[in-house]
């Protein structure tokens, strides 16, 4: 049997003219020797055989082989698959994505977004590492709408610090009954894009496919809505909406031609093989997120989830390793290499190598200003010449605005 180095191509190139010919019912195929010399094939099991051979030369490729092959995402990765790629030691795993990286991005490029608090607190929702959820005493309280004026003063500021895509969370569970917000935040977006040039990203909840279709109409480049955690582990952070809730209003959000903004927390108590449940879900997506956040948990007083990481035994898998970070990085990049990766939330409480070691395993945006919601951020000054350092420049608006 001739096989290229793949065992795969040159197979296909030498039974095509076969496949062809056997367009009827059934064709004569004729081995140059053995018993069966003129044996009739039907067609539905020459394609079978066609198909089977492909499917054990997908099957006998390693899913670092597959992931490093792909001209274009693939979105029928299996667990297993994202496991072993996970489990690849680290060394050969960072230098694997750092080569995926270069092969569908710019690698001197960083996309620097800028998230503003809309709306804070009160949230009905009973997400158990929030600040804003009005079920645990944290502190936060329960603002309104802030006004146009002040997003575009935010934005503008944001801009001027080298922003390209500014972000607006509300802490709300749903966008239902909300009209006079949604045509406000539908005026924010629309003016910071006209007036701007900005790329804009809204957080507001679950969203319903019309709601999804009329913040489009606004020109909103990309919605974001976390899975958070892997199936598995998300009951145990949050009860109040499901995982299939988080999915249907992605899947609106794309339906209406968002892009969509998805990722999750790490250290919510989760096992790394919730990491690897939590990247099957986002690289079966179809498309792909167009941005994936990574956040770290900053553990807040008063949240359930403080008390749970804070009673975790200090050599328990599940507290948040700096290698499960990088590990989850670097896998998502080779399972999901257009998506822009960003390291979110957290990000404040790494140290400088740390963060070095993100970007070299596939990160390619930060968030950057003064705040992350409730959270501290790194300022805008200090990442500029972190990146000038490392050799990288904020990436231009509207320079990615597709993902397959
Ligand atoms: S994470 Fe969002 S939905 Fe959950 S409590 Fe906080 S603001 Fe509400």
């Amino acid at each position: 049997m001739i096989r290229c180095k793949r065992g795969f191509k040159i197979l296909h190139f030498l039974r095509k003219p076969f496949a062809q010919e056997a367009a009827g019912a059934s064709a004569t195929f004729k081995p140059l020797n053995g018993p069966n010399l003129g044996a009739k094939i039907p067609l539905d099991s020459t394609k079978d055989s066609l198909q089977s051979e492909k499917n054990s030369n997908e099957s006998t490729q390693s899913a670092m082989e597959r992931a490093k092959s792909a001209t274009t995402p693939i979105k029928n990765w299996t667990r297993q698959q994202i496991k072993e790629i996970y489990d690849t030691p680290l060394m050969e795993l960072v230098f694997q994505a750092q080569m995926q990286h270069r092969k569908f991005h710019d690698p001197s490029e960083v996309q620097l977004c800028t998230l503003l608090s809309i709306k804070t607190g009160g949230c009905s929702e009973d997400c158990k590492y929030c600040a804003q959820s009005s079920r645990y005493d944290t502190g936060t309280k329960a603002e309104k709408l802030i006004t146009i004026d002040e997003v575009m003063k935010a934005a503008t500021i944001a801009k001027q610090n080298g922003s390209t895509r500014f972000c607006m969370g509300a802490a709300w569970r749903d966008m239902k009954g909300r009209k006079s917000g949604m045509r406000k935040i539908s005026e924010m977006v629309s003016r910071i894009n006209d007036e701007l040039g900005m790329e804009t990203c809204v957080t507001l909840g679950m969203l319903d496919a019309q709601q999804a279709k009329d913040l489009a109409a606004s020109g909103l480049t990309a919605y974001n809505h976390n899975i958070d955690t892997s199936r598995e582990h998300y009951p145990n952070v949050i009860s109040t909406r499901s995982f299939d809730d988080r999915l249907e209003t992605i899947k609106n959000v794309q339906k209406a031609g968002i892009l969509a903004c998805t990722g999750g927390i790490l250290g919510l108590g989760e096992t790394p093989d919730d990491h690897v449940g939590f990247l099957h879900t986002l690289a079966n997506m179809d498309p792909h997120p167009e941005s994936l956040p990574i956040n770290r948990l900053v553990p807040i007083a008063g949240t359930p989830m403080k008390a749970e990481i804070d009673a975790l035994p200090k050599d328990s898998n599940r507290r948040l390793k700096l290698d499960q970070v990088v590990k989850t990085i670097a896998t998502a990049r080779m399972i999901m290499p257009q998506a822009i990766i960003r390291l979110a939330a957290g990000r404040y409480t790494m140290k400088e190598h740390e963060q070095f070691i993100c970007f070299m395993a596939g990160c390619n945006a930060i968030f950057t200003g003064e705040k992350m919601l409730t959270t501290m951020c790194n300022g805008w000054d200090e990442d500029i010449k972190m990146l000038e350092t490392w050799g990288l420049k904020p990436m231009k608006s509207f320079r990615k605005h597709s993902v397959v």
